[in-house]
């Protein structure tokens, strides 16, 4: 007879499947092959472990215990190659997750796009993709520019929840993780630092147990200052982003109300004595506003304001969505900003939208369902 209750192997790390193993009388190294089964060969179910006993199999499912890999319920294909991912939790609360492939032109960037890459080139055929994950349901931050924030927050992402859309993504897309390039970055629903030891925990089993390098992997926060310190002391870490969006608190405050609880003075303190690797930039991302955010004057002061930092900017026009009160600045505009930043000494790139057709961009992602599916 199967348990009631279900215990969730994904999420687990190697430790932890031992544990479950041994419990059960089973040697050690059943630990081994069910992280083996659940991350690498990316099995969905305890039945389908060929390399487990089947008396070990059934025992497992009896007690209740299986994969729970979450699953896709929807996708959507952008022109550009983009696919946003509609996925569904174990109670039916649903995540977007967004893959978005490079062509073989060798433009992709570096393992810092956001839902924006700074090539939208058609990929037919992709040697490189970032796949861009969901930390929360809905998110409680409030940037009045972005869509998610319209769903308020709903709740965190287990660890397993998070590795799981990965693990989705890439059995969709058929990718061996030995062949393929593939950056994560932690940029889509929600924030991350405020699901922090769910988050940490997710990235320790991608970089552990799926293989991802740590390199290949950027988080973006909102400014939770007290968690950026936290994690720079983390040994596996992925690297850094920064939504800024302002370029003085006043301006911060009004189209992200964090700017009250952590200012720029603080938050810019925070990135200055960030332990950074060798090599290894912050990234700020700034989204540009029409007639809020986007003047000379601000660029003036963006410059100011990361003089001495190791670091660059991703300038991101507003992707636009109902409901949204801004508006996107011309082409000329976000040059001339871009302009004023690299005369200043600070790098800057900006960021060419990825499926905005699909609403897979950066600040566009509110679980919607009206757009015609490709998937199931
Ligand atoms: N909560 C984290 C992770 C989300 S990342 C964070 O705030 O950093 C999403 C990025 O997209 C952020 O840099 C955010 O500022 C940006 N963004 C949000 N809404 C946007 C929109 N409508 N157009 C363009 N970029 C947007």
């Amino acid at each position: 007879m199967p348990a009631e209750q279900k215990f969730e192997l994904l999420g687990l790390n190697l430790e932890e499947l031992t544990a479950v193993a041994v419990e059960k009388g089973q040697p050690q190294y059943r630990g081994e092959q069910l992280a083996e089964a659940i991350y690498r060969q990316r099995v969905t179910s305890v039945d389908a472990i060929s390399t487990l006993p089947f008396a070990f199999r059934t025992v497992l499912a009896d007690a209740g215990f299986r994969i729970g890999r979450p699953v896709i319920h929807r996708s959507f294909a952008s022109v550009d190659g983009t696919v946003r991912y509609l996925i569904r939790l174990s109670d039916s609360e649903s995540v977007e997750t967004v893959w978005m492939p490079e062509g073989d032109g060798g433009e992709a960037g570096d393992g810092t796009e956001a839902g924006d890459a700074e090539s939208a080139t058609r990929a037919p055929s992709w040697n490189r993709a970032t796949i861009c994950v969901s930390s929360q349901v809905g998110c409680a931050v409030n940037c009045q520019f972005c869509l998610t924030a319209k769903l308020g927050i709903r709740r965190n992402l287990s660890a397993g929840e998070i590795v799981g859309q990965v693990l989705d993504v890439l059995s969709d897309q058929k990718v061996a993780m030995e062949q393929q390039r593939i950056n994560l970055v932690f940029m889509g629903m929600g924030e991350p630092f405020l699901n922090y030891e769910n988050f940490m925990k997710a990235v320790r089993l991608l970089v552990q147990e799926v293989g991802f390098p740590e390199s290949r992997m950027t988080v973006s926060t909102a400014g939770i200052v007290s968690r950026i310190i936290d994690f720079g002391k983390e040994s596996i870490r992925p690297k850094l982003a920064i939504s800024l969006n302002g370029s003085n608190d006043a301006g911060r405050e009004d189209v992200m109300p964090i700017n009250r609880k952590w200012s720029l003075d603080a938050l810019l303190e925070a990135a200055r004595t960030f332990p950074l690797r060798s090599r290894e930039k912050l990234t700020f991302e700034y989204v540009l506003l029409r007639g809020v955010n986007d003047s000379i004057n601000n660029a003036r002061e963006v410059v100011h304001l990361l003089r001495g930092i190791r670091a660059k900017v991703n300038l991101i026009a507003l992707n636009p969505g109902p409901d949204l009160p801004f508006g996107t600045p011309s082409e000329e505009i976000v040059a001339a900003f871009q302009q004023v930043l690299i005369r200043g000494g600070i790098p800057a790139f900006v960021r060419r939208p990825r499926g905005r057709d699909i609403y897979a961009a950066c600040g566009q992602l509110k679980r919607t369902e009206e757009l015609v599916a490709i998937g199931s």
